[in-house]
């Protein structure tokens, strides 16, 4: 009898794509590893959440990428609440966009995909919303899931389960590359050691980190600031999409707020008085009475950015190594379609042509012509 051994895949990263691509490659039969330096400052941890496709106003390429995905999503997040036994807070909520004038309105990208709502109807959506709003959008196929306190649990859990093995307090501080192919990574382990770990193949998901891993892949941080308010359970169905803040309700009546968006911020940790004023001031002009809700916890993170704020996914220029990062302000949103894309790709499975389509766009190449 023969004994066949399982591919292997290394994973460089254990935030929300790192481990979304851990356990599509889990549930193909890989061997799998997965390097996190520090699992807390995963911006999976940060998000509000939101599956924003049409609220956040995508164009072209990516608004086709997150159509994509949000298709994907239902099944993907049945399949790790049936290995994880975590409910993943998916809902369908819709999302509203509100406007002071209807030009800006009209203007909006996603406009064709949305309802129109006039002061009445926001009225009616939004109970007790700001009355400078005269317009809005409702996105009705728009909403959220609970990666917070449930989604990136749940892969964990879901990714340990499935026999991924997992080297938390492990930062690779160096590619080890030889005739074009990656064979292993130099790892600080949480011990102070220094240790090469081989592999045959490798996904770089470093979010915004990446480019210190590898320097050729142009990401940069982009701070976010939240804060979180506890509000009478059922008081808001919908998201609001403000243009400088957003109200994501939790069904327990807790209200995501988010979020600054700080270019210039590099790391820099912390919550900052500018911040929260921020906050505070977008809750007032979208929702005036929640200012007096109990503000609960307040956090930040950085989002993956890139020159053109669209993710960089597929084949590097380095034979086995792979990329899986860049996904700004829609990693949430864009995870099932990424680690569906990233395993169909190292298993050199036929793609669609959307899919090819998707690739090529999103090609590290596109900032190397
Ligand atoms: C404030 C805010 C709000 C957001 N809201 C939404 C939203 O509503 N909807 C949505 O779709 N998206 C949202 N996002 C975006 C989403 O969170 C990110 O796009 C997504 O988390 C990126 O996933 P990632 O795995 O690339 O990065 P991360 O989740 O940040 O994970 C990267 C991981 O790599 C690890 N790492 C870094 N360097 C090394 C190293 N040298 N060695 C080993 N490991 C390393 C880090 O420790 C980290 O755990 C939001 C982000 C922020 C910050």
């Amino acid at each position: 009898m023969t004994t066949q051994t399982k591919n292997s895949i290394l994973i460089i990263g254990g935030g929300l794509l790192g481990l979304t691509i851990a356990y599509e490659f889990a549930r193909n039969d890989f061997k799998v590893s997965v390097l996190s330096k520090n699992r807390s400052d995963s911006a999976g941890f940060v998000a509000a959440g939101m599956l924003a496709t049409h609220a956040e106003g995508l164009e072209n390429e990516l608004l086709k990428f997150g159509q994509q995905s949000q298709s994907l999503i239902p099944e993907w997040i049945n399949n790790i609440e049936k290995d994880s036994g975590i409910n993943c807070g998916l809902k369908k909520c819709g999302i509203v966009v509100p406007f002071r004038n209807i030009e800006d309105l009209e203007k909006f990208p996603t406009f064709q995909y949305g309802r129109y709502l006039n002061q009445k109807d926001l009225q009616i959506e939004i109970n007790g919303i700001n009355s400078i709003w005269k317009h809005g959008l409702l996105f009705e196929q728009d909403g959220q899931i609970d990666n917070r306190r449930r989604l990136m649990r749940a892969l964990e859990r879901a990714c340990s389960l499935r026999g991924v093995k997992f080297q938390e307090g492990s930062e690779v501080q160096d590619l080890k590359i030889e005739k074009n192919k990656i064979t292993g990574v130099k790892v600080l382990c949480a011990t102070g050691e220094l240790k090469k770990i081989n592999c045959e193949k490798a996904i770089l998901c470093g979010g915004a980190w990446s480019k210190k891993i590898f320097n050729r892949i142009p990401v940069f941080p982009v701070k976010g600031q939240m804060l979180s308010i506890q509000g009478p359970t059922n008081v808001l169905k919908r998201i609001i999409f403000g243009p400088k803040t957003y109200l994501v309700p939790r069904d327990d009546g807790l209200i995501v707020v988010g979020a600054t968006v700080e270019k210039d911020s590099k790391f820099s940790k912390g919550n900052t008085p500018n911040g929260i004023n921020q906050l505070q001031e977008g809750i007032r002009s979208l929702l005036p009475e929640a200012i007096n809700w109990p503000q609960m916890e307040h956090w930040w993170g950085f989002r993956p950015c890139t020159p053109d704020l669209k993710p960089i996914l597929g084949k590097s220029n380095i034979e086995n190594l792979f990329l899986a990062t860049g996904h700004y302000r829609n990693g949430v949103l864009f995870s099932a379609i990424t680690s569906d894309l990233i395993v169909k790709l190292v298993q050199n499975k036929t793609l669609e042509e959307i899919e090819k389509n998707f690739l090529e766009k999103f090609s590290l190449d596109r900032f190397e012509i």
